[in-house]
Order: C-alpha cells, then sequence, then structure tokens
C-alpha cells in the first residue's frame, strides 16, 4: 500500500546505510525522494530508481544547503539521517571531535529544519525525523562520548520542534537505533583491528543475537513520515538493547 503517494520527502545521508534503504522505503511507499549525500559514489548506486532523484550535497554547508532546500520547494517530509560516531570516553574527547559532531549531528539538522519549517507552517503539514541512537539520552554506550552526547541533543531538538508546532500541524520524532549493519559500522569493525571478534562483540551487545537491517530501520521511517497522532517521541528500534 502506497502510504506516501504524492508527498515530497528529502533524506540525507542518503548514500548509503540507513538513509539509502530510507529513501528506498519512502519512494516505494510513493514519495518523491530527493537522495542528498555528500558522497557522489555512493549516490550512483541510486540512479535510474523510480521516484530517487540523487543530488549530491554537504549538509555541513549552510550556503549549499540553503540553495537545495531553495531549488526543491515543497517539503512534506525531512529526514535528518546524516551523523558522525566518534569513539572515546570523556577523558579522551578532544575539542575538535566534540565541534565535529556538533556540526554534522546536531547543526546540521537544525539548518534544515529552519529551511523545511516555514513551507510546512505555510501548509499547516510536515513530518520531521531526526536520526538519534539509543546510545544518547536514552542508554549509555562504553567509548562513545561525543557520539552519547550529540544525540542526546537531537532528542532535544526533536521535543523542542515538537513542542513549538504541535498544534500547527508539525510532527517531529527521533529514531534510536541499536546496533545496525551499515558500511560505516563494517569500517569501525575493521578498524578494532580483528574484525570476527569485533562483529561478535557488536552482536553479543544486541540481545536478539543479530545486527539490525537498514531495511528494518527504514519501516520505523516510513511509518514516521506518515504518522498523523505521533509527535515528539524518541522510539527505539534496537533489538532489545534498552530492554
Ligand atoms: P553510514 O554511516 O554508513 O553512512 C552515512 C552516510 O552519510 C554516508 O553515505 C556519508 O557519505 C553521508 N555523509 C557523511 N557526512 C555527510 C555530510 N556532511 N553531508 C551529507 N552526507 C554525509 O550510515 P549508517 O550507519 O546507516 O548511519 C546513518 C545514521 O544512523 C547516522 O546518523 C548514525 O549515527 C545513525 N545510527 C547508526 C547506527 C548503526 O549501527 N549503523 C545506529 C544508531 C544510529
Amino acid at each position: 500500500v502506497a502510504t506516501l503517494s504524492g508527498r515530497i520527502a528529502v533524506v540525507t545521508a542518503a548514500g548509503q546505510g540507513i538513509g539509502r534503504a530510507s529513501a528506498r522505503a519512502f519512494a516505494a511507499a510513493g514519495a518523491t525522494v530527493h537522495a542528498a549525500d555528500i558522497n557522489g559514489d555512493a549516490l550512483a548506486t541510486l540512479r535510474g530508481e523510480a521516484n530517487i532523484h540523487p543530488v549530491r550535497l554537504d549538509v555541513l554547508d549552510a550556503e549549499a544547503v540553503a540553495a537545495f532546500f531553495a531549488g526543491v520547494g515543497r517539503v512534506d517530509i525531512l529526514f535528518n539521517c546524516a551523523g558522525v560516531v566518534h569513539g572515546g570516553t570523556v577523558l579522551e574527547v578532544t575539542d575538535a571531535d566534540l565541534d565535529f559532531a556538533f556540526d554534522l549531528n546536531v547543526r546540521a539538522m537544525i539548518r534544515t529544519i529552519q529551511a523545511v519549517l516555514p513551507g510546512m507552517l505555510e501548509r499547516g503539514d510536515g513530518s520531521i525525523i531526526n536520526m538519534a541512537s539509543i546510545a544518547s539520552s536514552a542508554k549509555g554506550v562504553a567509548n562513545r562520548c561525543a557520539y552519547g552526547v550529540t544525540k542526546a541533543a537531537v532528542i532535544g531538538l526533536t521535543k523542542s520542534v515538537a513542542a513549538d508546532y504541535v498544534a500547527r500541524g508539525i510532527r517531529c520524532n527521533a529514531i534510536c537505533p541499536g546496533t545496525v549493519e551499515s558500511p560505516s559500522l563494517e569500517s569501525r569493525m575493521r578498524a578494532l583491528g580483528d574484525y570476527e571478534e569485533a562483529r561478535a562483540a557488536f552482536i553479543a551487545r544486541q540481545p536478539m543475537g543479530r545486527l539490525g537491517t537498514p531495511e528494518e530501520i527504514a519501516d520505523l521511517a516510513v511509518y514516521l513520515a506518515g504518522a498523523t497522532y505521533t509527535t515528539g517521541q524518541a522510539l527505539g528500534i534496537d533489538g532489545g538493547w534498552s530492554i
């Protein structure tokens, strides 16, 4: 059933992983999707897919973001998926890591929301989805200080937008995944040295005994894109990690 028929969606970080799966799921549900990513090679894998318009965009570049949204015009669904994972405890986190994590995980989301919200308010309708994580205010995760701090901020941002515009047709929700199979997770596992051991450790922290798939997270994004009575929520989808 096409639940997003006639809707126009923007997905950031759509070149791979959860963003890519969500762009494809939005399109399969009937939406027209602008699939944005900084990595043109990754986007090339989406070329030719029905109802998907790949666009190279660095969400850290404020001018490029403003120009992109001005060109797109109407946006009914915004999925802010771009994010970065830094390792390290509070004693190890550097100012540079913190700045980068806040810029990509938080400020970039604020800018895209500022770009789409006036139009959504004019139409009295819009769904904004922000990618947080279970590693946030939902759960403390070892060695993820900059990540957990900034993903907690994503939940704060989500609730702030939801509270301000709840009576004006805007829904804003956050997705909090557990550990999900994706290219960047693969790189993190490889970077730890012993790949098999790292993979086993990531799986071991998921009580279901397996990693999540990008498609499972995309299903929740489709639900939230079309949801009419859910706002201000940080929805866990984590294979039982936070039980
Ligand atoms: P990924 O990390 O493998 O891919 C991220 C994509 O973002 C890449 O295609 C990259 O080119 C793009 N990107 C990076 N910087 C960008 C920028 N400045 N502008 C535009 N695009 C940019 O994908 P993933 O692991 O599915 O992660 C996607 C989101 O989900 C992130 O916010 C991440 O924190 C979150 N998340 C992931 C997991 C997981 O286990 N994979 C768990 C919880 C939350």
